[in-house]
């Protein structure tokens, strides 16, 4: 019988061997500390561990380990050595070998001695791979096999120890065609992307880097600085061969790129934040393929949340009031339409339209407050009506996006029902309709608003590329003429004013009304009623003015004749 157990030997390994320590490669080094007086009083030239362990979610790869934990690496003769076998969880195999000096000193108390350590080595080993399993999945995600955010924290803390005088940056990227992947190559393929992507990334960034998926298509990486640009050129140039039932596709993936230069002190939580901050705003402005953070664009970021915050509290109180802003017939000098424009004043400071709508287009927000003002329109009409007081054609903005709503045509007819007015009064003015793609649900609407009596406009015409595709498609009654093409049309040998005198014939040829934005001046004003664009809306009448003070041009509509004789 073997008294191993007993033995001093055995009682100080055990003693001087690590609990705490829950690594694979670590546990291997911990025995390998603690178990020379044994080995040696058991008498062994060397005393070794091999694990051959086939691909699972912990390894994508498999694993092969060899390592000898006492002795030399040797090649002892078969009868010199004894080895126990384990089967592992994911059916690999353990060995957990030994070797004597001479072949007969196996003697059966020594083949007792090693199984009865074998086995104590196998759970020891065990142990630790099972908490690195655990901690593998906790720190790993489970598709890419890229870190998990909370692996890429505590991942880093090594990195960081390990490469000390190191800058690293942090690099927040975004697959900006996942969409189509899984479109061309179903989900399956989609993911197969994800995964061959974040194993390039991996493979790139070697050692001294960390790649984790945030979500979705949404990747954090930590590179050294030196290695930035040769990282975002690595980007640009990432392609993959997904197959899929056999058939490969090779797809491009281009990227948006967020980067946060490292610098001291700037903890890693805030590294990610501010890089993935970067990436959104990138992404949303459409700034190119990266952009590196400074505090402008994060105060930019806040600016908008705060707007977006404030936004929700003041359209549930109703803040937000309505100007309008008279159209005039130069040629009769009288009012004939006026434009809606809300204000809102925040706590008593006035902010632009300029300054919150594009916020609340790209927040998704705009339908809410283009309702309100189209409400608040309607209302005013009805009141004006039960005044006796007769309204105007007013117009309202609308932004593209309320196309997206299914119901927008119900929601219309209902705030007009609601109100009892005629359709005669209202005009929707649609804005920025260059990239517009929708024409189903445009044409849709239109043909209903017409059918009711309400006229549609294209705002805006002339800045920026405007399509004549899309006049020609759509069955607008009213082109409105942009402020920026009506600035210089006075300007001597101007190009502006060939553009718009040839614009206005051949509008009102096609059978539309035209009418002039941002007119300032009595010779714009006259230009304009030459080329016969006899409509104009500009500071030269009004600015947008508020309630009541239009409620008195409706009831004086002579006011103009003055202003231009
Ligand atoms: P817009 O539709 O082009 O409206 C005309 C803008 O030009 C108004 O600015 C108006 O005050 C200004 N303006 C009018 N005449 C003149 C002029 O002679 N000179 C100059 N310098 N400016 C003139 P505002 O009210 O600041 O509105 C800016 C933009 O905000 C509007 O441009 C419109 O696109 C948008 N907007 C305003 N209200 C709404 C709304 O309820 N919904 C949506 N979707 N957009 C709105
Ligand atoms: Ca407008
Ligand atoms: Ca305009």
């Amino acid at each position: 019988m073997s008294d191993l157990i007993c033995s001093e030997a055995f009682r100080s390994f055990l003693n001087d061997y690590k609990t705490d320590v829950f690594a694979q490669d670590e546990t291997l080094g911990n025995i390998s500390e603690s178990i020379a007086p044994l080995a040696k009083e058991l008498g062994y030239l060397n005393l070794y561990v091999s694990l051959d362990a086939p691909v699972s979610d912990s390894a994508a790869e498999g694993l092969l380990i060899h390592t000898t934990i006492f002795g030399e690496e040797l090649f002892a003769n078969e009868e010199q050595k004894r080895e126990a076998k384990f089967i592992t969880g994911e059916g690999g195999v353990l060995i957990i070998g030994a070797s004597m000096p001479a072949a007969d000193e196996w003697t059966k108390n020594a083949e007792e001695d090693f199984k009865l350590l074998a086995k104590l080595l196998y759970v020891f080993f065990g142990r630790a791979r099972v908490m690195n399993i655990l901690r593998y999945s906790d720190t790993h995600d489970k598709l890419s096999k890229a870190l998990t955010i909370d692996g890429l924290m505590i991942s880093a803390g090594r990195l960081f120890a390990e490469n000390p005088g190191t800058v690293f940056d942090c690099v927040a990227i975004n697959i900006r065609n996942l969409k189509f992947v899984n479109d061309k190559a179903s989900q399956s393929g989609g993911n197969l992307a994800i995964y061959k992507y974040a194993a390039k990334l991996i493979k790139f960034l070697g050692k001294k880097g960390r790649v984790a998926r945030s979500d979705g298509d949404n990747f954090v990486v930590l590179v050294e600085d030196s290695r930035l640009d040769e990282l975002l050129e690595f980007l640009k140039s990432v392609r993959l061969d997904i197959t899929v039932d056999g058939k490969t596709m090779s797809f491009d993936m281009p990227c948006s790129a967020g980067i946060f230069k490292g610098r001291d002190h700037t903890p890693l939580n805030a590294m990610i934040y501010k890089s993935m901050l970067t990436m959104n705003y990138l992404k949303d402005y459409r700034l190119g393929d990266s952009l590196v953070y400074t505090e402008e664009i994060e105060e930019q970021v806040n600016y908008y949340k705060k707007i977006v915050g404030r936004f929700k509290e003041a359209i549930k109180n109703k803040q937000f009031s309505v100007f309008y802003q008279p159209k005039v017939d130069v040629e009769t000098k009288t009012l004939i339409g006026a434009e809606a424009l809300v204000r809102w004043y925040d706590n008593g400071t006035f902010i632009s339209p300029m300054n919150f709508i594009p916020i609340l287009e790209r927040e998704g927000y705009i339908s809410t407050l283009d309702y309100f003002v189209f409400d608040k329109a309607c209302e005013d009409i009805e009141n004006w009506l039960k005044q006796g007081i007769e309204p105007v054609r007013i117009s309202t903005n609308f932004s593209k996006d309320n196309l997206k709503n299914i119901n927008l045509i119900q929601d219309v007819l209902d705030i007009v029902e609601k109100h009892g007015i005629d359709g005669k009064y209202l005009e929707i003015e649609f804005t920025e309709l260059c990239d517009f793609k929708d024409m189903d649900a445009m044409c849709a609407f239109i043909h209903t608003m017409q059918s009711h009596g309400i006229t549609i406009t294209v705002d805006d015409f002339g800045k920026g590329y405007s399509s004549f595709d899309l006049i020609r498609m759509l069955d607008m009654n009213v082109i409105k003429i942009d402020k920026s093409l009506v600035d210089n049309v006075c300007r001597e040998g101007s190009a502006d004013k060939v553009i718009l005198d040839h614009v206005v014939r051949m509008f009102i040829e096609l059978d539309k009304e035209v009418i002039a934005e941002g007119v300032e001046t009595v010779e714009q004003a006259r230009l304009l009623e030459k080329t016969g664009c006899k409509h104009v809306q500009g500071y030269l009448f009004d600015k947008p003015l508020p309630h009541y003070d239009f409620e008195r041009r409706l009831v004086t509509r002579n006011y103009y004749e003055n202003i231009i004789k």
